[in-house]
């Protein structure tokens, strides 16, 4: 169980805990990696014989580096088959109270091809549950909410949450519409928590008048929230700010301020930026607050833009623009000089956004690097969107696919990528 002293213990620590310079911030997060090294050397076999090294010293890995080395990388002597089939089971009967060895075992969201798994201890989990107060309850604590989660499985992650003043309403995405809609209408939500895909689906039943609903505030969760979705659901719910969090099974990256602006969560994980240009740049993160599995220089496949301005909330942590989107989800083509080219997948999206106001499409590019693009739109628009490619293939000198157009689908529960590449490169 969870203890709500603890959670109520995390709260106060990160909701009052200021940071007041870039130099002051630095040190803490010195004491802390140090503290976490010293814990995870001594504990886990993978990162032993780094015991007294720097951080600096120790190897980056990746998703399959940590899935491979699972046995010996986690604190906790969890064998991967056994945690695995346990979360798939769990997940199957939609069933998430059991805990293996009293540890909570949850499957990574990703695309399926790389299911990943993570643990997490009921000590981090009031952690995480403290942390995301503290961002999120404007009222302070004491006030009482109603919140509405909607998300794919009811991990007990989550439930820890539930208190007499904030009572968790949990909305299954797999379950039936409709009736998660009757739901929502009769719990009077003040906060809702779900991914931008189903955010957009009530922003377009409020719109319609067929839901009417007055949250205060609204948290993107799971996926990136395009900009353009953004304004959608600004509209819909009358709201200047729409929340997000920026988590992977990796750990709770990034939140939104009070402006509305991204920031890097650097009280509890370090970022090390692998630049790929000038402001954009691939995460390498240790979270000095895991460590039942723990992530140490843990090389993410997204990308982040940072702000070029500083955020107008005064935060030392990082400020970004925007996440752009997975690295694997760059779009590779043929250059006119026979070399490939990369284009990010905002300039992608940009060929749609430029065409028209299109609320609902995704565009892919299949592995023989043709592009299907689905959405529901006139000829004319199409022709709009071919001449936005052709636009965009002279600007970066590639030779254009053929463009295929499809009606719009998304598979329900599946992450929504708007821009997706399955090609390898
Ligand atoms: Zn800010």
């Amino acid at each position: 169980m969870s203890n709500k002293l603890n959670i109520l213990k995390y709260y106060l620590l990160f909701r009052y805990r200021k940071f007041y310079s870039a130099r002051q911030l630095k040190f803490f997060q010195k004491r802390m990696i140090n503290r976490h090294l010293s814990f995870v050397t001594e504990n886990s076999p993978f990162y032993h014989r780094f015991m007294g090294k720097m951080l600096e010293s120790l190897p980056i890995i990746d998703k399959k580096i940590m899935m491979d080395n699972f046995d010996i990388i986690n604190t906790v002597r969890i064998n991967k088959d056994e945690a695995m089939e346990f979360a798939v089971n769990s997940e199957r009967k939609r069933s998430f109270s059991p805990k293996l060895h009293n540890i909570t075992v949850g499957l990574s969201s990703g695309t399926s091809h790389s299911r990943g798994i993570f643990l997490v201890e009921d000590s981090e989990k009031d952690k995480w549950a403290g942390f995301v107060l503290a961002k999120f309850l404007e009222r302070g604590i004491t006030a009482k909410y109603n919140v509405a989660f909607f998300m794919r499985a009811n991990s007990n992650l989550y439930e820890s949450v539930g208190s007499s003043d904030i009572r968790f309403e949990f909305f299954d995405i797999y379950a039936d519409l409709e009736n998660n809609i009757d739901r929502l209408r009769s719990f009077n939500a003040d906060i809702i928590v779900a991914q931008p895909s189903m955010l957009l689906i009530l922003a377009r039943k409020i719109e319609s008048g067929r839901l009417s609903i007055h949250p205060e505030t609204v948290i993107s969760i799971a996926e990136v929230l395009e900009k353009e979705d953004e304004q959608i659901l600004k509209r819909a719910f009358g709201l200047d700010v729409i929340h997000q969090v920026y988590q992977c099974t990796e750990g709770c990256l990034a939140t939104t301020c009070r402006c509305g602006t991204l920031h890097l969560n650097e009280d509890i994980v370090y970022i090390e930026k692998e630049y790929i240009d000038k402001r954009r740049f691939i995460p390498i993160i240790t979270d000095f607050e895991r460590t039942a599995q723990p992530v140490i220089r843990y090389k993410l496949n997204d990308v982040l833009v940072e702000r070029e301005y500083e955020c107008p909330c005064g935060s030392v942590f990082t400020a970004l623009e925007r996440i752009e989107g997975r690295e694997d989800d760059v779009f590779v083509f043929n250059g006119t000089d026979g070399k490939a080219v990369k284009v990010f997948p905002d300039f992608i999206r940009r060929c749609i956004l430029f065409a028209g106001d299109i609320s609902d499409y995704r565009i892919v590019q299949r592995s023989d690097g043709g592009i299907d693009i689905f959405c529901d739109v006139s000829s004319l628009i199409k022709e709009k969107i071919s001449e936005e490619f052709r636009q965009l293939s002279a600007d970066k000198s590639f030779l254009l696919p053929e463009l295929r157009f499809y009606p719009y689908s998304c598979e329900k529960g599946r992450k929504l990528r708007r821009v997706e590449s399955q090609r390898k490169t």
